[in-house]
């Protein structure tokens, strides 16, 4: 039931009409394709925990972590690389993006690949979620030029909040779904309600 796709992530970009052109627009997937992406931030606590429970599963998510947090629980992180997880970038230290200047916010994406690189041998590029969902036509156009895009949302669990497995289960739907490692009832959720979508015909792409 693992579909890594990243052909139809962006056949979803175009048939919402979006532009494609890194940077610029934000990129969404298209909800009306029954691919639902599976999205975890941060990775401060909770990755491996997370990255097991999918691949108990049988399907792939995308980690969109901070470099610090790759820094700090690498063996951890190595772990959801080695489960065949993706690994993409949350900045280095979680800024808020839209209040730094361009030289700084390039530095905050580039030192979290630069720490993915280093300490997994993976690349994160080209997927950028800005920490807070905070981006403007600034922020997506300095990301464009390292060669990233800037991910947004369809589902947002707010499973950081401590949102019940139910309340996340329920936003576990067609698009990108925006989970987190540090989510404390966000395992009870995949559990739950992952066998019944596959059942149903849905299938789980990772961002590439
Ligand atoms: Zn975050």
């Amino acid at each position: 039931m693992l579909i890594v796709s990243r052909r139809r992530f962006f056949t979803g970009l175009g048939s919402l009409g979006l532009s494609v052109s890194l940077g610029v627009s934000r990129a969404f997937a298209d909800q009306d394709d029954n691919t639902i992406y599976l999205t975890f931030d941060d990775g401060y606590v909770g990755t491996l925990e997370k990255a097991r429970a999918l691949s108990a599963l049988g399907v792939a998510g995308t980690f969109f972590l901070t470099g610090q947090a790759i820094e700090w629980h690498a063996r951890e992180v190595q772990g959801a690389v080695d489960l065949g997880h993706r690994i993409a970038n949350h900045t280095y230290d979680h800024p808020n993006l839209t209040r730094l200047g361009g030289d700084q916010v390039a530095r905050e994406i580039q030192r979290c690949e630069d720490a993915a690189n280093r300490v997994l041998g993976v690349s994160t590029a080209p997927l950028l979620h800005a920490p807070y969902f905070a981006d403007n036509a600034f922020v997506r156009g300095v990301a464009g030029q390292l060669g990233y895009t800037s991910i947004h949302t369809n589902w947002d669990t707010n499973d950081w909040a401590g949102a019940s497995a139910s309340y996340v289960a329920n936003r576990i739907r067609s698009g990108v779904v925006t989970m987190h490692t540090q989510g404390r009832f966000t395992v009870a959720a995949l559990n739950s309600v992952v066998p019944q979508l596959v059942a149903q015909g849905y299938s789980f792409g990772v961002l590439g």
